[in-house]
């Protein structure tokens, strides 16, 4: 098999879609994937399908990917509309689109209203975790005070009220990312937990010198999961560097993409340097080598519409609790054909159809992945939360934090020898900066002191910060209820600070 003809192709198919749909007529039209192919011939690829991994698509001519990638590094050009990062899409609403009601808004959050150090919270720490507006908190003491029960077993009122609120939150899920079926979401604890299933599941089909491609800005929960797959089956974990500005460097990506990639695993935003990576280009280049593809939403879903169909990708894991939802409460998106061909990871309750001492057949999906007691309540209230975004609007929230962001920016920049690490082209709202001569964990602390809740530390991504040089940052990071009026407290506490 000629691989480079493979990607080539399939970079061909790329290109056209892209273009086709950067035309103002067909700007709506989801990006089609190329079809893969079946031949019967042994290959690198049907021994992969064979262990439950992806086939490598169609593809023909591998210069126009490279010189499309080249083209996007040297030159001002942007990438089409179907290719952008979702953030842009937003930004670019015209004001008919409706402006936030941020007062509004903020009263929605019962938190928002407390005061720390005698002075009025200031929540910037949301890459973190998010607040909670009183919907979601609404929707789970209604759930404890009326409707508990476990779900799918038991012939009663309560488990049968318990069972559609749980499937209804699913179903929302579903409908808020774009997937084609309630069943192809998951619930696990989190965007951890569930990249960690992934690792396990998509393991048994990894061999001594198969590879995982990862970023060098992954958290590590993108990071740790895979390294212990690996050291379990010799599998070798690749990882594409970043620029300056906190940019993937895309060619590097793309000749670390071979016939021996397996799993190539992305942020599709980073909770240290803000980076929005393209994802869908990303996706469909790791498509063409026959790789599954993974993508860690956990800091994109709460800021742009993401469509996990028009990325193409495999998977997809977010944390409720970075959603305004709660803690213990995430979600996997699996394509129907990845739950069909691979096993379920914890064995239990639930996830069966019949067991016997020899035996155990498994239920279905979603349920093949969902072994024991779900956490019902939290899974209401996370569609709670997705219900209220919706409401908000997405295009409205990222038009209102991609100006809040540019505006912070701004502000930061402007403080004598603060240093913001990540300037990438496409960001979410993150500001990880150092101020020298005082330690990260100090500008903390001070900002506590004004009453605003910033991050200090790694913030769990060591090596996207080892590759400036640094081992902590100063992270505040934004959310749609914030206002420029914190981010002006925030400037006022840090310049006083550089002035000594
Ligand atoms: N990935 C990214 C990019 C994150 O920011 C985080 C949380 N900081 C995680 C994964 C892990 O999420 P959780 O702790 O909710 O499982």
């Amino acid at each position: 098999m000629n691989t480079e003809s493979e990607i080539a192709r399939a970079a061909r198919h790329l290109l056209a879609d892209a273009r086709a749909v950067s035309k103002p007529e067909t700007a709506a039209m989801p990006l089609s994937r190329p079809t893969a192919v079946a031949t019967g011939a042994r290959s690198p690829a049907n021994d992969a399908a064979g262990r439950g991994m992806a086939q490598p698509q169609s593809a023909a001519d591998l210069e126009g990917l490279r010189a499309f990638v080249r083209q996007l590094r040297t030159s001002d050009l942007k990438l089409p509309a179907a290719l952008r990062p979702l953030s842009s899409v937003g930004a670019t609403l015209s004001p008919a689109a409706g402006m936030l009601d941020i007062d509004a808004v903020r009263s929605d959050f019962p938190i928002l209203q407390e005061r720390v150090h005698g002075k009025p919270l200031a929540w910037l720490d949301n890459a973190a975790t998010t607040q909670k507006p009183q919907a979601v908190i609404d929707a789970i003491t209604h759930f404890y005070a009326h409707d508990n029960s476990n779900i799918h077993r038991g012939a009663h009122t309560l488990a049968a009220r318990a069972t559609d609120a749980y499937e209804h939150a699913r179903q929302t899920i579903q409908q808020f990312i774009g997937a084609s079926s309630p069943d192809e979401i998951v619930f696990v604890r989190g965007c951890t937990e569930g990249i960690n299933l992934l690792a396990n599941i998509l393991a048994p089909g990894l061999r001594r010198g198969d590879e995982i491609v990862l970023t060098e800005l992954e958290h590590h929960a993108n990071i740790v999961p895979w390294q212990m797959v690996a050291e379990r089956t010799g599998a070798v974990i690749r990882v594409a560097p970043l620029d300056d500005r906190g940019d993937v460097i895309l060619e590097a990506y793309e000749r670390l993409l071979g016939p021996l990639t397996r799993v190539v695993s992305l942020s599709h935003a980073s909770n240290s340097l803000g980076t929005i990576l393209p994802v869908e280009l990303m996706t469909a280049m790791a498509k063409s080598r026959g790789a599954r593809v993974v993508i860690d939403g956990a800091q994109s879903v709460s800021h742009f519409p993401v469509d996990v169909r028009r990325i193409g990708c495999d998977f997809y894991v977010f944390s409720g609790h970075k959603i305004f939802g709660p803690t213990g409460i995430g979600a996997v998106y699996m394509t129907r054909e990845a739950q069909e061909s691979l096993p379920p990871w914890q064995g239990g309750g639930n996830m069966i159809q019949a067991v016997t001492f020899a035996h155990t057949t498994y239920s279905g999906p979603p349920a093949k992945f969902e072994a024991g007691t779900p956490n019902i309540a939290d899974a209401i209230g996370l569609g709670a939360a997705l219900d209220y975004v919706t409401r908000l609007g997405r295009e409205r929230i990222a038009v209102y934090e991609h100006e809040l962001l540019e505006y912070a920016t701004g502000k930061l920049m402007a403080i004598d020898g603060l240093r913001l690490v990540g300037t990438a082209r496409e960001k979410v709202g993150v500001l990880s900066f150092v101020l020298p001569g005082h330690d990260t964990i100090e500008v903390g602390r001070m900002l506590d002191r004004a009453g605003i809740a910033v991050r200090a530390g790694h913030h769990c991504a060591q090596p996207s910060l080892r590759r400036y040089g640094l081992e902590a940052t100063v992270r505040p990071s934004l959310a749609f209820y914030n206002t420029r009026a914190e981010v002006d407290r925030l400037a006022e506490v840090v310049s006083s600070l550089a002035r000594g």
